[in-house]
């Protein structure tokens, strides 16, 4: 057997705010004064009977409230960075929607400040290297986007290296297609959640807007052209097997197309999505990709590669990044 626990491995899909210590919400809590309920650790993870991505998603809404600070933020970074490098990640880009914060009486520039201080003292801390991906939301009004696509600008010499929408996938994207019309214009790079609860249109509809990486896109492939579009725009897919079983994007695990797209050539990478609230490692998603795909060595290099490709990290860095992956991964029988 492979030890997959500590070989170098890179999520580019991983929230934030779906990353968080269940013991570190409980004491962030009550060192800002707010009762926590009984039960609380287990309220930070998602409910065993969660049958779709809006079931998912009201975990968030439990733990959000204890994370009103700056200093929160800054510390669930930087346990975000000793978490991922004590799972072998060497690289990861981090995502959130900081316009989430204001409702807990924080700007969402000093969000965006509190999570890069995190992650920088994550690095000094630990050496792994890092992304901040700044979200809007779709079941929100479409000027928090822009606010995102703005604070990246603001913020891209210090460490945030693009934009994405998540949220109910119900919600319409083309509300929000002048914030990504900005982004294209300003030259920053966006990923956008597209087919994971919704259907393959909502990739095509990504792809038209210029989306280079494409959150999940599970159901892409019920759409023969939706697949030929991604393959003609060299799409890269952030698939993450253990939360789309959670969400029930898929129903059966046997089913999800990764391996499918992986043998078909597209890009196709493995992230982890919300590793705290799933209770979860990128580690235990490869274990899981191996055990029921069949994945080999030369396959999780593949989709490093394909991740190493899709970064949005300087040259240098994503030459280092080969060069470690091919080191470890090359010599994996
Ligand atoms: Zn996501």
């Amino acid at each position: 057997m492979i030890p997959l626990g500590a070989l170098p491995k890179i999520d580019l899909h991983l929230h934030l705010d779906g990353a968080l210590r269940p013991a570190s919400v409980r004491e962030m809590a009550l060192e800002a004064g707010a009762a926590w309920p009984p039960g609380g650790e287990e309220r930070c993870r998602v409910r065993p009977d969660c049958r779709s991505l809006v079931d998912f998603l009201a975990t968030f809404e439990f733990f959000l409230p204890f994370l009103s600070s700056r200093q929160a933020l800054r510390r669930s970074a930087r346990e975000l960075c000793e978490d991922q490098a004590a799972d072998g990640v060497i690289y990861f880009e981090a995502r959130f929607a900081p316009t989430l914060w204001e409702q807990t009486g924080l700007s969402a520039e000093e969000a965006v400040e509190g999570a890069l201080e995190g992650l920088r003292e994550g690095t000094a801390g630990t050496g792994v290297h890092w992304g901040l991906i700044l979200c809007g939301l779709r079941n929100t009004d479409p000027a928090r986007t822009m606010t995102a696509v703005d604070l990246a600008r603001r913020f891209r010499s210090r460490g945030v290296v693009g934009v994405d929408i998540a949220g109910d996938e119900r919600a319409p994207l083309a509300p929000h297609a002048p914030a990504f019309r900005e982004a294209a214009k300003l030259g920053i790079p966006f990923t956008i959640h597209a087919g994971e609860a919704g259907p393959a249109a909502n990739v095509r509809e990504a792809l038209s807007l210029g989306a280079t990486r494409i959150g999940h896109g599970v159901h892409v492939v019920e759409d023969p052209e939706a697949v030929a579009m991604a393959k003609s725009a060299g799409a890269t897919f952030e698939m993450c097997l253990t939360s789309n079983l959670m969400t029930h994007a898929v129903g059966r695990i046997e089913d999800h197309p990764f391996p499918r797209l992986l043998r078909e050539g597209h890009r196709v990478t493995l992230n982890t999505d919300d590793p705290g609230v799933q209770g979860t490692t990128l580690t235990q998603d490869y274990e899981l990709a191996r055990k029921v795909f069949g994945l080999s060595p030369a396959d999780f290099r593949e989709t490093l590669r394909h991740s190493v490709d899709a970064a949005w990290a300087g040259e240098a860095l994503k030459r280092d990044l080969r060069v470690r992956i091919e080191a470890a991964w090359g010599g994996v029988a």
